[in-house]
């Protein structure tokens, strides 16, 4: 027998930064909205380590404490959360038609914060490893390789911050990077620089990874030169290459940009109406928690305007 749809006047689709900052502001208005947070809660914040630029937070604060925090506001003024994936969507009309593998919902209005997924090498036994000696997260698995080399792969801001972090655990931290300068901001670049434990491979991509049941060892090549270089004692790597948005729910009915990104207006509008966007999932340039709370925020008021209308 198939479930009763239940009807909603606006879920929240992600439960990040941009999720939680629309919850906090749709349920302060009295919406009630309802977020479906999927199965990792707190999106990608949740791995930092510490979050030194958000603002009020002059000693920084760690980004598993700010979803905390944001989620008890959200809590606080009414908002509802179910940890449930969202494997289906009908975005045509509002009503819009959402369902999970636990329920089927109508909701008059749609905000989709369903953020990035890190990006892969592709490599021969990356998915394989995982969990044993490759991650995609140093907060979370970093204290594993305690007094282990480790490698951190890409030139971003999430490799620099992720590489200084390491060093509280590895005997010696290196960063791969494909090119001979990093992508990450300049402070974060010489933190990485001035790190006696950091050796930074310049010009350099992963060839192979070795072992069977564990992680025991890299190749890398140098890209000008044409040099190899086994790592034989790396045991931990740490894989921080971008971001994909999660955005393939949705691709057949929002506009994407030719990165996978859901095309938003200055408010916060995709191309459907009463379908909004927010945070990671829409900003291929920023990517910061501050201007995805933002955009939550506006997802949130545009939401509610949206809601008033159909009143009319
Ligand atoms: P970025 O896109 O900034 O960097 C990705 C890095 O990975 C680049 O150096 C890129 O190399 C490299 N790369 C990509 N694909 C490959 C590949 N196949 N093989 C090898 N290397 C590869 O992503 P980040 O994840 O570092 O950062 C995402 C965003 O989050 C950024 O905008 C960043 O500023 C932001 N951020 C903000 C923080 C904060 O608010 N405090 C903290 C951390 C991140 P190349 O340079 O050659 O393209």
């Amino acid at each position: 027998m198939a479930n009763e749809r239940k009807k909603e006047k606006l879920v929240i689709i992600g439960g990040g930064p941009a999720g939680l900052s629309a919850a906090i502001y749709a349920a302060r208005s009295g919406i009630e909205p309802l977020i479906i947070n999927g199965p990792e809660p707190g999106g990608q914040i949740t791995s930092t380590s510490e979050l030194e630029n958000y603002p009020g937070f002059p000693d920084g604060i760690g980004g598993f404490d700010i979803t905390q925090k944001m989620t008890e506001q959200a809590d606080k003024f009414g908002a509802r959360m179910v940890f449930e994936s969202v494997e289906e969507v009908d975005l045509k009309q509002s009503p819009f038609y959402l369902k999970t593998e636990m329920a089927e919902y109508e909701a008059n209005t749609v905000i989709i914060a369903t953020g990035a997924s890190p990006g892969k090498l592709g490599l021969e036994k990356e998915d394989k490893l995982v969990g044993s000696g490759i991650s995609y997260c140093a907060t979370c698995d970093g204290a594993f390789f305690k007094d282990k080399e480790i490698a951190v792969v890409g030139g971003g801001d999430v490799a620099l911050e992720e590489a200084n972090y390491l060093t509280k655990f590895g005997s010696k931290v290196y960063i791969i990077h494909r090119r001979d300068q990093f992508r990450g901001t300049k402070l974060l670049g010489d933190r990485v620089i001035n790190n006696d434990k950091i050796e930074v491979l310049w010009d350099t991509e992963l060839e192979k990874i070795f072992g069977e049941d564990s992680l025991e060892g890299l190749l890398v090549k140098n890209n000008e030169t044409g040099e190899e270089r086994e790592l034989s004692e790396v045991r931990g790597f740490f894989i921080a290459v971008g971001y994909n948005p999660n955005t393939a729910l949705f691709k057949d009915y929002l506009e994407l940009n030719e990165s996978g990104y859901i095309v938003t207006d200055g408010r916060q509008k995709t191309n459907i109406e009463g379908v909004f966007a927010a945070g990671d999932v829409q900003d291929p340039i920023y990517r910061q928690v501050v201007t995805s709370a933002a955009s939550g925020a506006k997802a949130a008021i545009e939401a509610d305007n949206y809601l008033e209308g159909l009143k009319d």
